[in-house]
């Protein structure tokens, strides 16, 4: 294991606007502009001025745009040992700088805190979920069990 384990300033953070880097392609999803943001999909953008509109009438608090969870962190390997991403020498051979392995993150489409303080992670989703899909969110759900994970697949049937 990392030594480091997730520190809990690296769990969540949000990060405004900007283009959709899902891990998940959008098919066919025709890119859009709204308020000067880049959505990757119609029903993404409309999802957003859905949820402008609630928050205007109080039925949501506030809600941000991508927010990014760390599944797992960077690491390095030398030796049959995991070590943490700042490593310098491996303690075993003493190799500067193991081989650094990337983490993977789950950037999910929107963040919703609600009026009684809880909080929503938002997918809207298109199509049908795929297997990549299902097992981020399955390590996201064991990561993060105080966080609700909402997959909104129809935008337009949500009522304002
Ligand atoms: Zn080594």
């Amino acid at each position: 294991m990392p030594e480091d384990g997730r520190g809990v300033d690296s769990r969540i953070y949000e990060r405004a606007g900007g283009g959709c880097v899902n891990f998940n392609q959008h098919h066919h999803a025709i890119p859009t502009t709204v308020d000067g943001i880049k959505f990757t999909s119609k029903k993404e953008a409309a999802r957003y001025q859905y949820l402008k509109q609630f928050k205007a009438a109080g039925v949501i608090s506030d809600f941000s745009m991508q927010p990014r969870y760390v599944l797992l962190e960077g690491y390095r390997k030398c030796c049959h040992r995991i070590l943490s991403p700042d490593t310098k020498k491996c303690p075993s051979c003493g190799m500067k700088r193991p081989k650094f392995h990337h983490g993977e993150e789950y950037v999910a489409d929107f963040l919703i805190t609600m009026p009684d303080g809880g909080i929503i992670v938002e997918d809207v989703k298109g199509h049908i979920k795929t297997p990549l899909f299902n097992s981020k969110w399955k390590r996201f759900e064991y990561l993060f069990p105080e966080l609700s994970l909402s997959i909104v697949t129809n935008v337009k049937a949500v009522p304002i």
